[in-house]
């Protein structure tokens, strides 16, 4: 952190950080007193096309909401993710609203709508029958595609195809409602759809809980694990050798237990407190841990309570701010933004006080800019 820096902006990149630029004629300049500047946000697990579940079950969501009706709530979803300071989403599967994704990242980058630049996975995939919603009467609509052996590599060719940035693949799940998870695909499976994925360019992102789906991820090279809920010390220490990154989505299961009941205040559910247990338990092993709450099943625009959250289960506030902006931005192979640095992309919040001291103000984003375009100041 620096006192009394300025940051020049040009063509939609910072040109020049310091203490006391040249500011050429014509310049606009904008005050941030007692303000402190960063680089935009970075979510690392968004769902634009979900709303939270206590208000409609993600069944419902996939079962009964139309396409059309989704895409009109991820608009505003997407300008809600701006206005928080967000500048960046990865969005790791339209859960049952096909390639919508693919439109609302390209409206938005043509600038006919609000919203984040976007890291798209299109539908995600998942091993046959092993998704929701379930239904013993009939077959029912997924929210991702079914794919096995061989067809896995298609589906993951298809959906690059589609517009996928990073591939999705759920490497373990419940198979049926109210039973624990096991393992999906095999090892020879995630094997050649990371292969597949990685010839494309494009990295892979496992929703993985179960140590040992954990462990199969990453020994396949994927890039980074979602939840890891029931990592233990041994699949840490092997993501840490392999710097498989970490994304704990600690804000979801929080979310989840105040569905059930939880009014927020300590001492939280064994749920949480394992959570928080198996965060540290990853903290400790060296693994890169990244910032994605999983947003979606809480309010878009409420993306802040990740970072809230990694702060809660032991996290320092610097180490917290890295993860959202440079560390994300490593770890998913960004390197035009994520630092206030000359030739990156000019996206920049502005948060009221110092958010080392507090980290609690990355929910109160006061400014925010977007390839050199203020999208939000102060009232
Ligand atoms: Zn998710």
């Amino acid at each position: 952190m620096h006192s009394g820096w300025q940051v020049l902006v040009d063509g939609g990149r910072i040109v020049a950080a310091g203490p006391s630029l040249a500011v050429p004629a014509g310049a606009q300049r904008i005050a941030l007193p007692g303000q402190t500047l960063l680089p935009g946000f970075i979510e690392g697990h968004s769902h634009l096309l979900l709303h939270p579940y206590d208000a409609v079950p993600w069944d419902d969501q996939v079962l009964k909401e139309s396409e059309a009706y989704r895409v009109a709530r991820a608009v505003v979803h997407a300008k809600d993710t701006l206005m928080a300071g967000f500048t960046t989403v990865r969005d790791l599967g339209t859960e049952g609203a096909g390639n919508a994704d693919v439109g609302l990242k390209r409206a938005i980058n043509e600038g006919l709508i609000p919203g984040p630049r976007m890291i798209i996975a299109t539908r995600a995939i998942v091993a046959s029958g092993s998704y929701a919603p379930k239904n013993d009467a009939h077959p029912v609509p997924q929210g991702a595609e079914e794919a096995d052996g061989p067809n896995l590599v298609s589906a993951v060719r298809r959906q690059i195809g589609a517009g996928a940035d990073v591939v999705k693949l759920y490497g373990d799940y419940r198979w049926r409602p109210g039973e624990g998870s096991r393992p999906t695909f095999s090892q020879a499976e995630i094997a050649a759809a990371v292969a597949a994925a990685h010839d494309a360019g494009r990295p892979v992102a496992v929703h993985a809980n179960t140590a040992e789906a954990m462990r199969r991820a990453s020994a396949a090279g994927v890039e980074v694990i979602e939840h890891g809920g029931e990592g233990d010390a041994a699949t840490f220490t092997l993501m840490a050798k392999n710097r498989t990154v970490l994304c704990p989505t600690l804000a979801a299961g929080e979310a989840i237990a105040r569905y059930r009941g939880w009014n927020g205040q300590e001492p939280a559910p064994a749920d949480v407190q394992q959570d928080r247990a198996t965060f540290q338990l990853a903290m400790k092993a060296g693994v890169p841990i990244c910032m994605g709450g999983d947003v979606g099943v809480f309010a878009h625009g409420e993306n802040a309570r990740e970072m809230l959250a990694m702060a809660k289960a032991g996290m320092s506030n610097a180490a917290v701010l890295t993860a959202a902006t440079a560390g994300n931005a490593r770890y998913f192979g960004l390197n035009d933004r994520g630092s206030v640095a000359p030739g990156l992309l000019a996206d920049l919040v502005a948060v009221p006080g110092d958010p080392l001291a507090d980290l609690s103000i990355v929910a109160r984003v006061q400014f925010v800019m977007k390839g050199g375009v203020v999208m939000k100041t102060a009232p």
